[in-house]
């Protein structure tokens, strides 16, 4: 079995005694010690992590003894300084405790793989993240097959994921029609999606922003009907591939125009990965003036390897809904060269090293981000997949 194949379970990872070695024959390696890393562990006071996928229990090569963070331990002597509570105000005061992950790599991620997935496949796949812990996972899209060929088979994957549980499945829906045939599908919640430029809407959905508000409008109708809660997304959030930068005002209207209308989460997305924290800031600011903060969510493409960055300042601002993809699947046809979705675990990762709970375990998740760029024949778009299998390869030569 290929380290591909093989699921990289906690049990699998090299023990800390391991790692200490692989770091003596590796002096000049630029990975951080593994004690310099357990000391920037749980920097957020108060937190303490014990659940079984909490930021100290994690990773097996970062396992320690049990004592490591008692009552006597250093951290927890010097969080108690000024110094350290000075850091804590400055960088992490608003921060928020627990984070949920939608998980948008079947739906975001897969439409703009080339490799056709079989649908077998695909229900496999949301099967695997469900059981990651991921308590929203985005399954598909009731577009047509003629804009989006690969999730064609939208009916058959809802079909194939009925009796998944521990997880919400949302799906797109574009139109009444699309919604309709969710619903016949067994959907029970839906997604919608609006663009913050109007180039951008006309190309990707074919109509103007006020048009399109319109048409969504009578589908949050519709949904309300059925007590069905409808997600909306905004496109181009910083940036479009056709007019550039995007006014924060602009983002901050159609995002209200979504709220306004019913839909109970608005997710900001820059769609072709140009953000950096000095235009996203500004955005967030606009909207957040119009939108309670716990109502928002963001979604980040990583092109220019923005992504996490942009999450952390998210964060700073109170945001704790984050969109992210397994194996950082997907790009954008619209933007040349625009890669996918930040990665699921690059974020369940920084998150861990946070010690903000997401309840998403990071050794599961690497086996699915394995499972399904195995179908696609590509690698993961996952930094921390692709080092946490090296340090694990390495391990086993010893
Ligand atoms: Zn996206």
């Amino acid at each position: 079995m290929s380290s591909l194949e093989e699921p990289l379970g906690l049990d699998n990872m090299p023990r800390l005694s391991v790692i200490g070695r692989l770091q003596h024959c590796t002096s000049t390696a630029c990975r951080p010690r593994v004690d310099e890393m357990e000391m920037s562990n749980c920097l957020i006071e108060g937190r303490e992590c014990s659940s079984s996928n909490s930021c100290t229990e994690e990773y097996g090569w970062r396992r320690k003894p049990r004592d490591m963070f008692s009552r006597d331990s250093l951290i927890w002597k010097t969080s108690r300084n000024d110094r350290n509570q000075m850091i804590f105000n400055k960088f992490f005061r608003g921060m928020p405790r627990y984070v949920k992950i939608v998980e948008v790599g079947p739906r975001d991620g897969l439409q703009n793989e080339k490799v056709s997935v079989p649908t077998a496949v695909k229900v496999e796949l949301i099967q695997k993240l469900a059981s990651c812990g991921l308590s929203v996972i985005e399954a598909s899209s009731f577009v047509s097959p003629k804009w989006v060929p690969q999730l064609a088979d939208a009916k058959d994957v809802m079909q194939g994921i009925k009796d998944v549980h521990g997880a919400r499945f949302p799906v797109l829906t574009p139109n009444l029609k699309g919604f309709e045939a969710a619903i016949a599908a067994g959907a029970k919640e839906v997604a919608i999606f609006a663009s913050a430029s109007e180039s951008f809407s006309k190309s990707n959905i074919n109509c103007s922003i006020e048009e399109s508000l319109t048409r969504y409008h009578k589908v949050v109708t519709a949904a309300k009907k059925l007590a069905v809660p409808v997600r909306g997304y905004v496109s181009c959030v910083v940036g479009c591939p056709v007019e550039g930068a995007v006014p924060a005002e602009k983002v901050a209207y159609v995002a209200k125009e979504l709220y306004d209308m019913g839909c109970c989460e608005i997710s900001l997305g820059d769609t072709i990965g140009v953000g950096t924290p000095g235009t996203v800031i500004p955005m967030l600011e606009a909207v957040m003036s119009l939108i309670p903060v716990d109502k928002i969510a963001v979604h980040f493409h990583d092109t220019y390897g923005q992504s996490l960055s942009n999450i952390l300042v998210a964060l700073q601002m109170g945001i704790s809904v984050i969109d992210s993809s397994v194996a950082g699947l997907g790009g954008c046809p619209y933007a040349k060269g625009a890669s996918g979705n930040v990665a699921t675990e690059d974020v369940v990762y920084m998150l861990n090293g946070l010690g903000i709970k997401t309840n998403v375990d990071l050794g599961k998740l690497m086996a699915v981000g394995d499972f399904i760029c195995t179908h696609l024949g590509r690698q993961s778009g996952s930094k921390t997949a692709t080092a946490l299998s090296k340090i694990t390869a390495d391990a086993s030569k010893i």
